[in-house]
């Protein structure tokens, strides 16, 4: 391997620490702490498990954590209910409903009835719009950790060649806003796209967001590039447990690439420090504070 390992967890260790400081100022000068509510609806073990580490962040981040867990025959209607509950609710200050939601509820309804200022998770269209417009919103969790771990590597991504592999409004779309906001040239690419390797080849920075198990092999990279893999694959193992990979082919991709996150441990640890920061900036400006500084 010759690529530099990109330590998702410490970077997001440090993010946290950091929100850890600020919210111990909020309470000072609010008299209040931050508060996140998760909404999680049936039992998909793994979205629980996801649940579970937020609402522990929450709390080892010293914010309070307002846990919903509903049953999956909860109606749209009733959902739809607790998020204008939790838009009224003053304690609360971000709104994360864990998706995917049962097939009774229409994902897009429930984002849309989040209150933009609480949308934690930087989904609402508002926030989407805001993002894509260049003006201050709450910006999706993943692409922003994701950014920072690029951040960690490149003094500036100006006229860098970017390729982002995926193109959802999760992660591929506001990954390719953000790397605009930087004046990198970027380019999006999906399953229509032709010729993908060639277009991959042409990058300084890949962000792979694909969700097919190390898709992106090591011939498809320029050597020198940063690699950010957002993907999250389980693969079968001898043991039936299975192991996680991302949607690069890591051996492969470390003996060209200048720097890449490993699956699990990149990525993945910011998304949870960056749903932190999102949390004590949502109730930084609904107490009329500055951002805080330096997340
Ligand atoms: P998604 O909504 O399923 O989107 C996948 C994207 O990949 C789509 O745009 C799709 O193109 C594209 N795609 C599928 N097959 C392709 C192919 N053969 N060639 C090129 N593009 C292809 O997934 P997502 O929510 O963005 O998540 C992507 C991955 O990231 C998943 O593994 C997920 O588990 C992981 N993830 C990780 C985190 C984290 O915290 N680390 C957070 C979120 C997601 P079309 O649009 O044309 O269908």
């Amino acid at each position: 391997m010759t690529a530099r390992r990109i330590d998702g967890r410490a970077a997001a260790q440090a993010i946290r620490d950091r929100v850890k400081t600020h919210v111990a100022e909020f309470e000072r000068r609010t008299g209040r702490l931050p508060g996140l509510a998760t909404v999680l609806v049936g039992e998909d073990p793994a979205s629980a498990v996801y649940v579970r580490s937020k609402n522990r962040a929450t709390a080892e981040a010293g914010m309070i954590s307002f846990a919903h867990n509903l049953p999956d025959t909860t109606t749209e209607d009733e959902l739809l209910q607790l998020v204008i509950s939790l838009n009224a609710d003053e304690r609360v200050d971000g709104i994360l409903v864990q998706l995917p939601l049962p097939s009774q509820i229409d994902a897009t309804r429930v984002i849309e009835t989040i209150d933009p200022g609480k949308d934690v998770d930087g989904f609402h269209p508002m926030n989407a719009g805001r993002l894509a417009t260049g003006l201050p919103s709450l910006v999706p969790c993943t692409p922003y950790g994701c950014l920072l771990l690029l951040k960690s590597e490149l003094d500036s991504l100006s006229g860098l060649d970017a390729v982002v592999i995926g193109r959802s409004n999760i992660v591929g779309k506001p990954m390719a806003q953000l790397l605009i906001g930087e004046s990198a040239t970027v380019t999006v690419a999906h399953s229509r796209t032709k010729d993908l390797p060639d277009v991959v080849r042409r990058a300084d920075i890949i962000v792979a967001a694909v969700g097919r198990a190390e898709m992106v092999r090591g011939n498809w990279i320029k050597p020198g590039a940063i690699v950010i893999d957002v993907g999250i694959n389980r693969v079968p193992t001898g043991d039936g447990k299975g192991r996680l990979v991302g949607d690069v082919a890591f051996d492969e991709a470390a003996e060209v690439a200048a720097a890449i996150t490993p699956v699990p441990g990149g990525v993945g640890p910011m998304t949870i420090a960056m749903l932190m920061r999102n949390t004590l900036v949502a109730a930084s400006r609904r107490a009329g504070l500055k951002d805080p500084e330096g997340l």
